[in-house]
């Protein structure tokens, strides 16, 4: 069964390199980050091990390792103290810590491996405990070992003395005479053969059997020399001291040897050995040396890559180029290159390092062995290849005149996800055991890098792009604007905003919205390419700064450049959309020489703009901020619908054919007790933005028909129109609404008249649609407000059900003095006449104008020159005096068209 470790450290490098070596040795590990973890983890894993950092954030190792004594199931489970360089006050807890032993970082992997292996053997219950308590000696200069040692022992139930030499070994032997005696071969002072002699000379210590342990490796010499000195054996230590306790075992069941005779001889031969024990030493010495060497080494690439990761983001490029250094130069390798998997799945290469300028030249498809490297990429684990045998030609022989011999490739992958492979060349031919190791550490270290830097930037790609439509965001345009500042530099700034574009978004969802900012985004950029910026604020609020730095004077030419590119309609899901726009012009330095005051400058115009509805505005002049007495207003408005003060006035529409007057348009009024008269056209657009519209045209719906059902009953048969408003149609069951308003006036549906602007038409086609059918299928008269001033194609005329277009006043009034206004009104009759739509025009203000729109075949006028819209009893006397209604006795006769 896969034994269970329990790691709690909370530096990651350690804790990665202890997990990495004991997982390859086949443990699973669990890891923690802290004593709390690493409790809750010891309850719920029961793990046959621990290993616990004595430094942790949340508590004292010292007292961790009591909480986890008292939560482990098996009280001989060993809990191993991982420790760095211990403080004063530390050492005294040591010795009364319930620790099993301590280990000191840095570990080297193998002797991590090593007593963690003889630990987990000593905790294991199956050992026979063989000892009889009976007592044992055990010398040795290594207190980690001596302490192995002790603890195997003791479980074995020996009685176990310790001596860390020789001598102290000696003295312990003749106050308490041992049984048995392990000793270490080499120690300073005397070693183990020396302190065989020492006991033989003693003749009440001569007859202890003695164990030598060599922890170094054995030799025939060895072993003869051992004999004669006189110990029962001369043992090699493994990890679960195997043989020592064999040994241990005989030599206490038998009777000791004599020892040698000549002790000169044996003088020189022990001399010779120790010599021979002494160079092996030194050369294993060296050996972990080197190892301790390349571990730190390792422990530093990963210290170092973290570093240069922290030093801020970086292009991959770079990044990678830095890290192949490092690894390179701790490996030994001689060059290596860095290939990563691009947007479109294929590995293209990303860095490289030491090769040769030819060579580089075939990096890019690795020398034609691409192939190789993908199928290296799909291994979990580092590939060492020799270039030996059995590799492309082409290969072997960029890589020898590299010096190449061996390759290392790497696969990086973070997160199960492949991101790409390491190649590293090395000059040896193969890759040893430790560098693929290392190798492996350090890849996943790697990939782990590569792909946070990777989210860093996208993370910083948003913080200063939008993503809907990859422009620049408004911080981008702030700094842009900071540095113009620095640079002492001009710009202007126009601000703009889509019209209407939440209805867009309503009624074409909000996928097609999205789209719709795309393409102004996109015809925006196609616009002012070079230099200039373009940027998205937020929703449907765009910013363009031309990279001429324009006059206050000419910026409004630009603003109309900007609105103009805008004019053509935008295809949407087999829609044509027509966009309009206003712009709010702020210029640098006049306006504002910090960003955000002119942001907020231009914001000011823009909504300026939109109040008073022009199409831009340049700040200083257009703004009259908002002011307190618009919300007082608002205010005002709220009450005014609340308590019920409005009241219609209505004004005559009147036939050219019959001169008779077939309905009424009903006109809204707030007499307000401070202000006055508040104009219509003022306090609609207050009540449209703040949401307060519907209510209106509802009230307006009820009084109107009421109105006109007393009409009715005084025997006038008049249609009555009212106008809606963008909004109303996209209220949920307006057309129910108005049928039902009809319903209960008894008005038949064919003297409702409803006049919608073409601007609110194309605000919400579709909804416009299904509304406009629903309600002409019942018989209600659709009339299209304002017509002309729209920026709307025509072939909504087509689509929808519409009985009447009221020609805009602004071409009546200007009927007579502007030849244009004149074609515009002529054309809009002929169209009308050629749809079969009854065409009015409003404003007409005189005789003359009248006489035109007769001649030009006009069917219906409403002005001034007819009459004034009046309330409902100054009508009725108006009419009766006015030529346009039929009077039979005291009462008037009106038909409705
Ligand atoms: P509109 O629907 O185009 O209404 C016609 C406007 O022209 C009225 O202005 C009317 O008084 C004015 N007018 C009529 N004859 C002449 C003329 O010969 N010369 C001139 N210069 N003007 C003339 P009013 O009443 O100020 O209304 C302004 C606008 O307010 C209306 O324009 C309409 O869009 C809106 N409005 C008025 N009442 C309502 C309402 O109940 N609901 C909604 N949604 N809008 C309304
Ligand atoms: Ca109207
Ligand atoms: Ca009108």
């Amino acid at each position: 069964m896969t034994q269970k470790i329990l790691l709690i450290e909370d530096n990651p490098i350690s804790r990665k390199m202890v997990r990495i070596t004991l997982e390859a040795e086949g443990y699973r590990v669990f890891e923690a980050a802290d004593g709390m973890t690493g409790t809750a983890l010891m309850a719920e894993e029961k793990p046959d091990l621990v290993l616990q950092d004595l430094l942790l954030p949340d508590i004292n190792g010292f007292d961790l390792v009591w909480q986890l004594r008292e939560l482990s199931h098996d009280e001989k489970i060993p809990i191993l103290a991982l420790t760095g360089l211990m403080g004063k006050a530390d050492a005294v807890r040591v010795s009364d810590a319930p620790f099993t032993d301590y280990l000191f970082k840095p570990v080297e992997p193998s002797q991590l491996v090593r007593v963690l292996r003889s630990h987990l053997a000593s905790s294991q219950p199956s050992q026979e405990r063989s000892g009889n308590s009976r007592r044992v000696l055990v010398v040795d200069d290594d207190p980690v070992q001596l302490k192995l040692i002790a603890t195997y022992l003791n479980h074995l139930d020996f009685a176990v003395i310790t001596a860390t030499d020789a001598i102290d070994g000696l003295t312990k032997a003749r106050v308490n005479r041992p049984d048995a005696i392990v000793s270490d071969v080499l120690m300073p002072g005397l070693d183990g053969f020396q302190l065989c002699m020492k006991l033989h000379e003693d003749a009440a210590l001569a007859r202890i059997p003695v164990v030598l342990r060599s922890n170094l490796y054995e030799h025939e010499s060895d072993k003869e020399l051992a004999h004669k000195v006189g110990p029962f054996a001369l043992v090699p230590t493994s990890p679960d001291f195997h043989e020592v306790i064999e040994a241990l075992s005989n030599c206490l069941d038998a009777s000791p040897g004599a020892i040698a005779a000549d002790p000169d001889a044996l003088r020189a031969a022990h001399e010779e050995r120790v010599a021979f024990q002494l160079g092996r030493q030194a050369k294993l010495s060296a050996e972990l040396a080197q190892r301790c060497a390349a571990q730190s080494a390792q422990l530093s690439v990963l210290a170092s890559i973290g570093e240069i990761f922290l030093k801020g983001t970086m292009s991959d490029q770079k990044l990678l180029k830095d890290i192949l250094a490092r690894c390179l130069d701790t490996i030994g390798f001689s060059c290596g290159a860095i290939f990563l998997i691009d947007a479109s799945g294929h590995l293209a290469l990303s860095a490289h390092l030491g090769f040769s300028e030819d060579a580089a030249k075939s990096l890019a498809t690795f020398f034609g062995c691409e192939s190789m490297l993908e199928d290296a990429m799909k291994q979990q684990e580092p590939v060492a290849l020799c270039l030996s045998a059995g590799f492309d030609q082409a290969l072997v022989q960029s890589l020898s005149d590299l010096r190449g011999e061996s390759l290392l490739v790497c696969p990086l992958r973070f997160n199960g996800e492949q991101l790409g492979v390491i190649v590293l060349v090395s000059s040896r031919t193969t890759a040893d055991a430790d560098k693929i190791t290392f190798a492996k550490a350090i890849t996943n270290e790697i990939g782990e890098v590569i792909a946070l830097n990777r989210s860093i930037a996208k993370l910083q790609y948003f913080a200063s792009y939008d993503s809907l439509t990859g422009l620049p965001n408004r911080a981008q345009l702030c700094e842009r604007l900071q540095a113009i500042k620095a640079n002492g530099k001009h710009a202007a700034l126009y601000l703009l905003n889509l019209d209407h574009f939440q209805e867009i978004n309503n009624t074409l969802g909000f996928q097609n919205g999205n789209q719709l900012l795309r393409l102004v985004a996109r015809r925006l950029k196609e616009k002012f390419h070079k230099g200039a910026m373009v940027a998205r604020l937020g929703a449907d609020e765009f910013a363009v700064m031309p990279d001429e730095a324009t006059e206050v004077r000419a910026a409004g030419e630009r603003a109309q450049d900007i609105l103009r590119c805008l004019e053509a309609t935008f295809h949407l899901d087999g829609l044509s959309v027509a966009v309009r726009a206003t712009v709010g012009v702020a210029i640098m330095p006049e306006h504002g020489d910090e960003g955000e005051t002119l942001l907020s400058h231009a914001d000011m115009a823009l909504r300026a703009a939109r109040r008073t509805g022009h199409d831009y505005l340049i700040y200083p002049t257009s703004v009259e901020p908002y002011s307190a007495d618009r919300l007082a207003l608002l205010g005002e408005l709220r009450e005014a619908i609340e308590q019920d003060v409005f009241l219609l006035h209505y004004q005559p529409k009147v036939s050219f054919g019959t001169q008779q007057c077939v309905g009424v348009e009903a006109l809204l009024r707030w007499p307000h007790p401070r202000r006055g008269w508040v104009p219509p056209d003022q306090f609609i657009t207050l009540a449209e933005r703040a949401g307060l519209i519907h209510p209106v045209t509802v009230w307006v719906l009820s009084r109107a028909l009421r109105q006109a059902q007393l009409w009715r009953n005084m025997g006038m048969q008049m249609g009555v129109a009212i106008n809606v408003s963008a909004r109303d149609l996209q209220e949920p069951g307006f057309s129910e609404l108005v049928l039902h308003a009809c319903s209960s006036t008894d008005t038949p549906p064919g003297l409702l008249t409803l006049e919608l602007t073409e601007t609110a038409i194309m605000i919400d086609p579709a909804k416009t649609v299904t509304a406009f059918q629903r309600l002409s299928a019942d018989g209600i008269r659709l009339s299209i407000d304002d017509f002309g001033t729209g920026y709307s194609s025509f072939t909504y005329l087509q689509n929808l059900p519409v009985r009447e277009i009221k020609i805009d006043k602004s071409f009546v009034i200007n009927l007579m003095a502007d030849s244009r206004s004149e074609a515009i009104v002529r054309s809009i009759i002929v169209l009308g006449k050629n749809l079969g739509l009854t065409v009015v025009a409003e404003g007409v203000e005189d005789q003359r104008t009248w006489q035109r729109l007769a001649e030009l075949g006009c069917d219906l006028t409403q002005g001034y020159h007819i009459c004034r819209p009046l309330a409902p009893t100054d009508l009725v006397a108006a009419l009766k005096k006015s030529p346009w209604v039929e009077k039979t006795n005291e009462s008037v006769n009106v038909q409705a068209l």
